[in-house]
């Protein structure tokens, strides 16, 4: 029988309503479920160097960061981000009042929205985005304006003069990713002079997620946005150790900018976690200093992975767009007789028992990423083998 009663209030409030569950628990759930190996979610499948989980163990042990760590992080990690900071970019920033430790990037972009947007401000991000950035753009008040990047010559390209349209007066900020997530584009020295240019000409702030600086391969450049003119004051850069340093579960990111830059993030930080990740911090500060060796032997480690993948990738009949920075191919699935993205991946686990990530969940033009699927080579390579066998399936169709 009706009832006449108004329909009760969500739960979720309206910000939120949107978003859903996060793609990367839905699709490891999947993965795990139907045992398919897990291309999804972005983390190593082998943990990162011996000592520096021995140096994670040694501060537990010597009861170092296990009582609440300092608010900004322990001094011996923020000495070790600045020194990172200026031994590979020549920049050079305050420890103290210019370097702040976050719990894992996500929150260093959380703090930097909650801490920086007026409700109504615009956000000019690229598309496709990260998703956490959509989600705190809208929980911070903001309004995001997506900027897409387009396929050209086997890669996903910016357009500035897309970008520049895209600004307006109510633009506040500018939320970059270099190398970029989903796409596995780098923006070259141009395109970041560019979008500096632009920064300065409309007085806007920039968040930069650099959390792949590392996982750059080739001769391709990782070109820090805060390194060029006009860009130090305006600029909030992000970094993370989890992918650097192959250990995503500890949760240690930072950010450095300006002193008033990081008050900002700071007092909306202070309110989220207040501090995480004690004696890992600690591990953390001992790993930025491994010599330039473990960088190099890391990102030639990937590249390989990265080859394989897009070869597997390339033979099973996938589009494979060039990977130069992070860990992911972004493919086109539209040369198997496939357009829905988003079906496909839920199809995937049955049909060839491995799981991808759909783009599509990264764009507000649904239709624009609709044919795009990623994949996440940051496994054993013998994993990676086992895929691309299963995936040659789907060619034989
Ligand atoms: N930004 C991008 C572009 C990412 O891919 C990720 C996932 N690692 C993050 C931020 C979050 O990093 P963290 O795990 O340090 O929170
Ligand atoms: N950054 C990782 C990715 O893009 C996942 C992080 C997460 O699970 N939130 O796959």
């Amino acid at each position: 029988m009706a009832r006449m009663t108004s329909m009760p209030r969500p739960l979720l409030n309206r910000r939120l309503a949107e978003f859903g569950t996060t793609i990367f628990a839905e699709m490891s759930a999947l993965a795990l479920s139907t045992g398919s190996i897990n291309l999804g979610q972005g983390f190593p499948d082998t943990d990162g160097p011996e000592e520096v989980r021995e140096a994670a163990v040694r501060a537990l042990r010597d009861g170092r960061g296990n009582q609440y760590p300092p608010g900004p992080g322990i001094p011996e990690l923020r000495t070790a981000i600045a020194a990172h900071q200026q031994r590979r970019y020549g920049l050079a920033y305050d420890p103290d009042t210019e370097v702040l430790v976050t719990a894992g990037a996500t929150e260093a972009i959380a703090a930097a929205l909650l801490g920086l947007l007026e409700p109504g401000d615009e956000v000019v991000a690229l598309e496709p985005y990260y998703d956490s950035y959509a989600a705190c753009i809208a929980m911070a008040g903001g309004r995001r304006v997506p900027v897409t990047l387009r396929p050209r010559d086997g890669a996903f390209r910016l357009d500035l003069d897309e970008l520049r349209a895209a600004v307006t007066d109510r633009t506040r900020l500018l939320l970059i990713n270099t190398p970029h997530n989903p796409t596995g584009t780098v923006l070259t020295r141009e395109e970041l002079t560019a979008i500096a240019a632009l920064a300065v000409e409309r007085d806007l702030l920039v968040v930069t997620d650099e959390v792949y600086e590392h996982l750059v391969f080739d001769d391709v450049e990782h070109v820090p946005l805060a390194s060029l003119p006009g860009m130090r004051e305006r600029t909030v850069t992000i970094g993370s150790a989890g992918k650097t340093f192959s250990f995503t579960g500890w949760k240690v990111g930072w950010v450095t900018a300006a002193p008033g830059l990081v008050a900002a993030v700071r007092s909306a930080k202070q309110f989220l976690t207040y501090v995480s990740s004690g004696p890992f911090q600690y591990a953390v500060a001992e790993a930025l200093a491994l010599p330039e060796s473990y960088f190099t032997a890391f990102r030639e480690d990937m590249r390989a992975k990265r080859d394989l993948l897009a070869a597997g990738l390339a033979e099973a009949g996938f589009g494979v767009f060039r990977t130069a920075g992070t860990y992911f191919i972004t493919t086109d699935i539209r040369p198997l007789g496939e357009s829905d993205g988003i079906a496909f991946c839920r199809a995937l686990p049955e049909r060839a028992g491995v799981v991808a990530i759909p783009n599509a969940v990264f764009y507000d033009h649904r239709e624009a990423g609709a044919p795009f699927v990623r994949f996440a080579f940051c496994k054993r390579l013998e994993v990676l083998e086992e895929a691309t066998r299963r995936l040659a399936k789907l060619r034989a169709r």
